[in-house]
């Protein structure tokens, strides 16, 4: 019996991979009443551009027709000596092979209040509230300029009509995938589109009507909303002989430290590796699907890459972006770009914004001699 804790996007590549061939012996334990479904299009569904029926849609009753158990329950704990799981009403399930599956949840900056609530995107619960709470709000302020925080404040500004605020602490908006100057440029042209960045200093406090920076600023605001990072969820994991460090760690097959033990997606960690990103959630399940079907797979993770689309703005970040020895700027109208280049004129990494149309070709020159003539500007 192959056990698999959690129903988000990991855990839904597992079981395709696992339902390649007929077999009668997966049980899915699913904490969520909907799922998997595809979170990161939750923005979306906030803005008003997909149905939700996009999320609530049953994507299990195929593997259940060729025999998958799907428990609707949280599992609460692991034995790992007596190979089974127990779930909230007690009942405990037995495993050969178990995958975790649990994903992350949304980080919370706990801050003291005045009366402001902040919400925070991460299920489909999460989107109902944020889509009800926007209702006549004119003054809506989003914490944290990185890729969630932006794709939530663009939806946002729909729901509500107005301009929207982003307060970043750090000195240039998204830190982990753009340098100084292609976010500025980004930054440029968010402003264009009614988002409006506010840089270099933290939220102290939240008001009645307002947010407190910790420089003294304060902005004014009738909607709040936090995105600032995620928790793998991997308290299961604790207390269990499970190694784990931010998330649990896996090796190049996706076991972790007890044999017949996987985990996958947010919950995993590889290498120091935790991005929270769908390429890694995706790989990472399939290889365990594999190996826990008595297969022998290994990871094969790509460079770390970043697709961005934030109101209509393309953009891109691949591979190593901080450690080069040249860069090749191109900038046109809305349009930028950089190659970062190693001291053997090799890409080691590249980031667009504006547009997307080199993405695939950086993506095949990484590591090797940069040939500008294969480059559409
Ligand atoms: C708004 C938003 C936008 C995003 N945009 C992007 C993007 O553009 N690109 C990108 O690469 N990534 C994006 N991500 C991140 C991406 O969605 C995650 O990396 C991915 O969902 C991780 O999948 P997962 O299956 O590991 O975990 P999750 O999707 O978190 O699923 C885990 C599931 O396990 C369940 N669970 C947890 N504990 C238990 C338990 N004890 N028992 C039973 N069930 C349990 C949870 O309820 C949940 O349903 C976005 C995320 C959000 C929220």
């Amino acid at each position: 019996m192959i056990v698999i804790i959690g129903n988000g996007i990991a855990s839904e590549r597992a079981l395709s991979e696992l339902f390649k061939k007929e077999r009668g012996d997966v049980t899915l334990i699913k904490g969520e009443p909907y799922g998997p479904y595809p979170r990161p299009r939750l923005p979306e569904y906030v803005k008003g551009s997909v149905s939700r029926s996009l999320f609530t849609e049953d994507k299990l009753t195929k593997y259940a027709e060729k025999g998958l158990n799907v428990i609707a329950s949280n599992a609460t704990s692991i034995d790992v000596r007596n190979k089974s799981v127990t779930l909230s009403d007690k009942k405990e399930i037995s495993y050969d092979a178990l995958i975790i599956a649990t994903g992350s949840r949304a980080r919370n900056l706990s801050l003291p209040t005045d009366g402001l609530v902040p919400h925070t995107l991460r299920t489909l619960s999460d989107a109902d509230e944020i889509i009800a709470t926007c209702e006549n709000k004119k003054n809506p302020v989003v914490v944290g300029a990185g890729l969630l925080g932006l794709e939530l404040a663009s939806a946002i500004k729909e729901k509500c009509g107005s301009r929207v605020s982003v307060i970043e602490s750090a000195e240039h908006l998204l830190p982990r995938q753009l340098d100084e100057k292609s976010s500025l440029f980004f930054e440029k042209l968010l402003k264009e589109k009614g988002i409006d960045i506010i840089k270099g200093s933290a939220p102290k406090a939240y008001g009645k009507d307002s947010v407190l920076l910790e420089d003294g600023r304060d902005i004014s605001c009738d909607a709040l909303f936090e995105s600032v990072g995620v928790i793998p969820d991997i308290e299961i994991a604790k207390n269990t002989g499970i190694a784990t460090e931010r998330a649990i760690i896996i090796d190049s097959h996706a076991m972790t430290s007890v044999k017949d033990v996987y985990a996958v997606g947010d919950a995993a960690s590889y290498s120091g590796l935790c991005p929270g990103l769908v390429y890694f959630a995706l790989e990472t399940a399939r290889v365990a699907a594999i190996n826990a079907d008595g297969g022998a797979e290994e990871l094969k993770l790509m460079a770390p890459s970043a697709v961005i689309e934030v109101s209509g703005i393309p953009a891109y970040s691949i591979g190593d972006i901080r450690t080069h020895s040249d860069v090749k700027i191109h900038e046109n109208g809305n349009r930028y770009e950089a190659l970062y280049l190693d001291g053997e004129k090799r890409l080691v990494g590249s980031v667009a914004v504006g547009s997307r149309a080199n993405m695939l070709k950086a993506q095949k020159m990484l590591k090797k001699e940069v040939d500008l003539s294969l480059l559409d500007f």
